[in-house]
């Protein structure tokens, strides 16, 4: 495979399937400081908007990846960074768009939200995954160290905004810090804080990997099931270990043992499949296709799959 300057991947999401990582801004720009970030404290702490790369060289290397045929699920804009601070990134979206039918996703920390060309560039992709760990300043300055007076009520603003002005689907993410906002009255804060974003999922997370900070801790399993009950969340931990489980050793029939209870999106299957070694991924999908006992709706790009 050529190597890519652009592009990484594609490797397996939880949450999306086989995606394709595109990053349009150097290394570690960032306009937060998160503690627990696994690409260790921010040296480029900026709230500049900037034109990083010529978008149309990006572009170009997304066309030469496609001829090689590789098969990938999802586009993810994504930087070792904050991929908004990206001045091009509508045109990024777009462009990708045009060269593929697979849904474009923008994994962001949703601190630019509050300018209305951030919002409106960001309304063009089909799933937005911005992230939210605070519930008032405070938090805000302890998890995130924002870049100079970026203040929490704005972004929150942002946030609300855009739920409201975007058609796709919503994704939003919450790190959950043991001693920092783990606690039941700090949970539900949280949920008082998330009430009025208009968003179709929450994910809550812990830090797994090393974060910036040697003294962050993820928080107990417990926790997590406190949070997910608190927040009425999903934990994404859980989408690896026991979100989809079947007892069918058939690949084929277990998807169908699960949505008979449950639907599943492409990507959902997708990883599930991948974490079963399952080697025949396409022929399966075809095979549900197939199926008249199958309904498939096509939402936004994605199909979700469900048994009459
Ligand atoms: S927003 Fe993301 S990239 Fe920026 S410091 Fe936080 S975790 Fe790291």
């Amino acid at each position: 495979m050529k190597k890519y300057k652009y592009l990484y991947g594609p490797v397996p999401s939880r949450r999306m399937g086989l995606s394709l990582g595109v990053s349009p801004i150097p290394k570690k720009y960032c306009n937060y400081s998160c503690i627990y970030c696994q690409l260790g404290r921010t040296n480029n702490l900026t709230n500049n908007r900037e034109t990083f790369y010529d978008n149309s060289e990006i572009l170009k290397e997304f066309e030469d990846y496609l001829k090689e045929n590789i098969k990938f699920d999802v586009i993810t804009i994504v930087g070792e960074g904050e991929p908004t601070l990206y001045k091009d990134i509508k045109e990024l979206i777009i462009g990708l768009k045009e060269k593929t039918s697979k849904p474009v996703a923008v994994i962001t920390n949703g601190s630019l939200l509050y300018e209305k060309e951030v919002r409106n560039a960001l309304t063009y992709a089909d799933i937005v995954l911005p992230s939210l760990d605070a519930y008032d300043e405070e938090t805000f300055k302890k998890i995130n160290r924002p870049y100079g007076k970026i203040k929490f009520k704005e972004i929150l603003d942002g946030l609300i905004m855009f739920s409201n002005e975007y058609k796709g689907q919503l994704w939003l993410e919450t790190m959950i810090i043991k001693d920092i906002n783990d606690s039941e009255e700090a949970l539900k804060k949280m949920k008082e804080t998330f009430r009025n974003i208009n968003y179709d999922r929450l994910y809550i997370n812990t830090p797994v990997r090393p974060p910036a900070e040697d003294w962050v801790e993820q928080v107990s399993d417990k926790t997590i099931q406190l949070a997910v009950k608190t927040l009425n969340g999903i934990s994404i931990e859980m989408l690896k270990s026991e979100g989809f489980y079947s007892e069918e050793e058939n690949d084929y029939d277990a998807i169908l043992s699960i949505i008979r209870r449950h639907p599943m999106n492409q990507f959902e299957i997708n990883s599930f499949l991948n974490t079963r070694n399952c080697n025949n991924i396409d022929e399966i999908f075809q095979k549900l296709s197939l199926n008249s006992n199958v309904e498939i709706v096509n939402y936004k790009g994605y199909n979700t799959y469900r048994l009459r």
